[in-house]
């Protein structure tokens, strides 16, 4: 067993803790205030190859694992989760076309992902079907050598932005098993009887555009279907795997970024005549941050590192995400509480950590899910 990362590993996180030091610090609280997305920053995420880090080579990606992509993860969210999130997530749902589209598929979709020529969303969430997925009822019917799409998504990351969005749809309504009954189908956003609107008013991750979509017989060609006709639930719950990973590592970053504010806080902040950091208390919430996060980083690595290595592991992702989120959350929470009324201010960093923690508890599968899976694991 080996706990050291390599030199590579090193320069990556090296190399991503410098480029959103440097170009995230400034924007964060504008961006975050004003709900934008900033496209300049992730076309010179591209640039550097943070955003096709996951992508093959062959279609102008870098081809590298789950464990370097979260690595940089991690140091993005340490730094503003808000933009982290706009800059990487352009290609959420690429994994399903790597891993189920066809090579002419690849080569059209990929490329352009990797190289900052194109921005996508996965479309999952209904209005009435969350965490149970199987309940989607956006339906896909054939019609000569199309689809027609109708129905609605909720909360789909880069809506209003996207080129083109992966769509989880229902092609065999009537199939018994609830678990054959969806498809995934690409939908470019220019097409009629598609519509998107911006939600405003995020509680986190404001900086990431989150939109509603509505398909109105959206007529899509048949070549548009990803992967195979019904398999779109399995499909989904490995990419689901795979992505939970990365999500855990926003969790670590979060958490680590209110271990180091509430460290130069209570260093600073004398009550009493003395610093924060000198009473025992603060220690032991000092103490405790660093212990869980060590805890949640090793969780991720090693779900990371099993994956890369083909021996994906879902209980061991679902105890990374959940256990992650719960660390954000927390730290987030104790980081505020140590930052007192200074803590409630926006122009502190706490404050948006404190919002935007809350999200690696809800998004691609709730804390609850994760621990369903879990248990599922244990008693099968
Ligand atoms: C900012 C943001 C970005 C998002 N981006 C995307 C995206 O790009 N694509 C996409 O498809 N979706 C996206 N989502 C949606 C997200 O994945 C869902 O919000 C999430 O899966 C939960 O679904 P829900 O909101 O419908 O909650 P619900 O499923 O209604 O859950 C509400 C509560 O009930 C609990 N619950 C549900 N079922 C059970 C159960 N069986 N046992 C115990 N408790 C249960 C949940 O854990 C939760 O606490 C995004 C959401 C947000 C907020």
């Amino acid at each position: 067993m080996d706990f050291e990362l390599s030199k590579e590993h090193k320069d990556i996180i090296n190399a991503a803790r410098e480029f959103a030091v440097g170009e995230f610090t400034d924007r964060a609280q504008e961006l975050d205030r004003d709900e934008t997305f900033d496209p300049e920053l992730w076309k010179k995420a591209c640039e550097l190859g943070f955003v096709g880090m996951y992508i093959p080579e062959e279609y102008g990606g870098s081809g590298m694992g789950l464990l370097e992509c979260s690595l940089v993860m991690e140091e993005f969210w340490a730094v503003d989760a808000g933009i982290g999130a706009a800059v990487v997530a352009p290609i959420f749902g690429a994994d399903i076309i790597n891993l189920y589209g066809t090579e002419q598929q690849k080569k059209k979709y990929l490329s352009p992902l990797a190289e900052g020529r194109a921005i996508m969303g996965a479309a999952i969430t209904e209005p009435d079907a969350g965490s149970d997925v199987t309940a989607a009822t956006t339906t896909a019917v054939k019609d000569g050598e199309d689809y027609i799409i109708n129905g609605s998504k909720m909360f789909i990351t880069n809506g209003s932005i996207a080129d083109f969005i992966i769509v989880f749809c229902q092609t065999d309504p009537e199939n018994p098993d609830r678990h054959r009954r969806h498809s995934w189908i690409v939908v470019e956003t220019d097409t009629e009887g598609f519509e998107a609107n911006k939600l405003h008013g995020k509680l986190g991750i404001r900086a990431c555009d989150t939109a509603e979509l509505s398909f109105s017989n959206v007529r899509v060609p048949v070549g548009n279907l990803v992967g195979k006709e019904g398999a779109g639930f399995k499909e989904l719950m490995v990419f689901f795997d795979m992505s939970r990973i990365v999500v855990a590592a926003m969790g670590v970053g979060i958490a680590r970024a209110a271990l180091e504010e509430s460290i130069k806080h209570t260093k600073k902040r004398r009550q009493f005549g003395m610093p924060l950091a000198t009473f025992q208390i603060t220690q032991f919430k000092l103490a405790e941050m660093a212990t869980k996060i060590k805890a949640a980083r090793n969780l991720y690595y090693e779900a990371a590192w099993k994956a890369d290595n083909g021996m994906l592991d879902p209980e061991l992702v679902a105890m990374a995400k959940w256990y992650a989120g719960k660390t954000a959350v927390q730290c987030a929470d104790e980081a505020l509480q140590m930052h007192g009324g200074y803590g409630f201010l926006d122009e502190y960093k706490v404050q948006r950590l404190y919002r935007d923690a809350k999200i690696v508890e809800i998004y691609e599968g709730t804390t609850e899910i994760e621990k369903l899976i879990i248990a599922r694991g244990l008693l099968k």
